[in-house]
């Protein structure tokens, strides 16, 4: 079973193509199901599109839903097309979230932690200057945000879980492997997926979300993981993922997720 959980499209700001062409894309690539799974717009913003080069409008939200499950129907018996999500992870509007995404029928939510402290995870400059003790708090932060999100009940996918890293590769050597394994544990509690998510290398860090390392102890806690290739442009569709099924198995995992209507869909690798 070949799956791509995790795109974007025009709406975000940030990314090329319609979903037509990620979907297209997707069969190029001899996926069996795409998951689109666009920015949330800024819910808990007064305004109505507060930043248009992260993400949709608040109105374009219905459209976005419209438009997925007409290509669901228009695309059926050739890729199984899922209605999907990248929300963002803010526990002062968690309620917001959940009973706005909640009057639609998602397939799935990625629930991502994309500010820690209020900064962006991305900011390069929110590292400068601090010192050692300072970063380990930051890395810990992220984390018990992660393990919220996960406890949260409103996610069926956790995107990306060490993407801070992403445009600084250093974080992967601040030490913090208790907070880390403990989230990992509570995740697996959760019953709540991982993504391997292959768009690290198109940031500083190279690599994939979330490292090897990671995975390994992902895989001790019995952690679920399943695959986005977080695509933004429709090249990248399927982007890795035969090595990451690869270097799944060498893990020692043996099946991965996907989901159809909020349940979990349990493949072999
Ligand atoms: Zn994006
Ligand atoms: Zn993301």
């Amino acid at each position: 079973m070949k799956f791509d959980l995790h795109t974007h499209h025009f709406r975000c700001g940030h990314a090329d193509g319609n979903i037509r062409d990620y979907i297209d894309a997707g069969i190029e690539a001899g996926l069996q199901a795409i998951g689109i799974s666009d920015h949330t717009p800024y819910f808990g913003s007064e305004e109505e599109q507060a930043f248009p080069r992260i993400a949709m409008a608040k109105s374009d939200l219905r459209n976005y839903v419209e438009e997925v499950l007409s290509l669901k129907q228009e695309y059926a018996g050739k890729i199984d097309v899922l209605l999907g999500i990248e929300s963002d992870y803010f526990p002062i509007h968690a309620e917001l979230y959940r009973d706005t995404l909640g009057q639609y029928p998602f397939d799935y939510i990625i629930g991502s932690v994309h500010h820690t402290e209020d900064v962006s995870i991305f900011n390069k400059t929110r590292w400068k200057g601090l010192s050692d003790a300072r970063k380990v708090e930051v890395k810990k932060s992220y984390y018990s945000l992660i393990r919220e999100s996960a406890q949260s009940g409103m996610f069926q996918i956790l995107g990306h879980i060490d993407a801070m890293k992403g445009n600084y590769p250093s974080f992967s050597d601040i030490i913090a492997d208790e907070a880390i394994d403990e989230t990992l544990q509570v995740i697996a509690e959760s019953n709540v997926a991982i993504e391997i998510n292959t768009s690290g290398k198109t940031k500083l860090s190279g690599g994939w979300y979330p490292s090897d390392a990671i995975l390994e102890r992902a895989q001790h806690y019995g952690v679920k993981v399943t695959f986005g290739s977080d695509a933004h442009k429709p090249q990248r569709v399927g982007d890795e993922l035969e090595e990451v099924r690869t270097r799944l198995l060498e893990i020692g995992f043996t099946e991965w997720v996907y989901f159809k209507q909020k349940q979990m869909q349990i493949v072999p690798l």
